[in-house]
């Protein structure tokens, strides 16, 4: 292991939405942010393709061409954007210590969380395959829903997310299949009511994917097979989207920061970006559950960075 450590005055882990935002703030306020962009730069939104719901885009942009312009401007006030990702820290005293990938450490006065969470996918071959060539799979309807207006959709899942993003492919959809895999919903009574009465959803109970099927153009349907009966069956549809959870990426964090039992970041004190450690701050999906849009994330981004820049200010820095 290197002895080499460096110091630096805003340390921020993730390169989504929220921690390039984070950057733009920090840098213009003379931080001199370290970005590192973790095992995914750019984050979630890389596998998305058109984003036509963040203000400012009136005719939209790509999921990957958005990520290349927050770096841009990261950059512009020159933010350290660096590859690499953190494999270890101990927030156990005044100074931040960080490793990267087990080699590089450094000390941080301030440090941003915007480490992301990952959809959950089936991990099926054929459902990678669409996904990679952004050919109909989908782990967010509110994004990519309504590129299938009009059409036939599948969505994977029994829980609130499922219910949720079930009801509102519904109102753009011609039909939508929710495959359940067992027999019960997880999801609360009222949100797995409103889709057992929603006319254009279909439930199929102790259902599961067998196989994502599609073309040369990108998904046609999916075969599913009964897990009670066990009978074979295809679905026809263009859009196969998987609700089945999201985890957060703070393992790395779990000694040190509070978080729920599922791993996502508490926040310290409601309507702002701290943890429980001094210093430490978090933003975007790594602590919300329940928004995980790239404004929403964007938005505790700038707040972690005017938390940090306070933090500092009242340390005499
Ligand atoms: P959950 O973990 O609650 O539910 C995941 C669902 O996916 C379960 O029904 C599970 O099935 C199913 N699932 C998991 N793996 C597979 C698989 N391999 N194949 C098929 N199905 C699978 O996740 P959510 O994202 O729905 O919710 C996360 C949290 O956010 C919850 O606390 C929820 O209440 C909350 N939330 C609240 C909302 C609201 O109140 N408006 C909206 C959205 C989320 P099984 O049941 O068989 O285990």
């Amino acid at each position: 292991m290197s002895t080499e450590i460096e110091k630096v005055k805003c340390l921020i882990i993730g390169s989504g939405p929220a921690g390039y935002t984070a950057a733009i703030y920090a840098a213009r306020a003379n931080m001199s942010p370290v970005l590192y962009q973790g095992m995914q730069p750019g984050g979630q939104l890389t596998t998305t393709n058109e984003v036509e719901n963040f203000p400012g885009y009136p005719d939209g942009v790509t999921g990957p061409e958005m990520m290349i312009q927050l770096q841009a401007q990261a950059e512009r006030f020159e933010t350290d954007v660096r590859s690499g990702w953190v494999t270890k820290v101990d927030f156990s005293g005044d100074v931040h210590k960080v490793w990267i990938e087990d080699k590089k450490e450094i000390h941080a006065e301030t440090v941003i969380i915007s480490t992301g969470a990952s959809a959950k996918y089936l991990g099926l071959e054929s459902e990678q395959h669409y996904l990679k060539i952004g050919g109909g799979v989908s782990a967010c309807a509110v994004c990519d829903g309504f590129f299938y207006k009009g059409q036939e959709t599948i969505i994977v899942g029994a829980g609130d997310s499922a219910c949720e993003e079930a009801h509102y492919l519904s109102k753009l959809c011609t039909k939508v299949t929710m495959l359940v895999r067992k027999d019960t919903f997880r999801a609360s009574k009222i949100m797995a009511e409103r889709v057992q009465n929603t006319e254009n959803i279909e439930i199929l109970y102790n259902t599961n994917t067998v196989e994502v099927l599609g073309d040369e153009h990108g998904v046609t349907g999916a075969r599913v097979k009964n897990s009670v009966t066990g009978e074979v069956k295809g679905i026809p549809a263009t859009g196969f989207f998987v609700a089945i959870g999201h985890k957060p990426n703070t393992d790395i964090f779990k000694p040190y920061i509070n978080m729920d039992e599922t791993g996502y970041i508490k926040y310290e004190k409601p309507g702002t970006s701290l943890t429980n450690v001094p210093g430490v701050f978090v933003c975007g999906d790594a602590a919300d559950k329940t928004y995980r849009q790239a404004i929403t994330a964007a938005g505790t981004g700038c707040m972690a960075a005017l938390d940090a820049e306070r933090y500092l200010a009242a340390k005499g820095h």
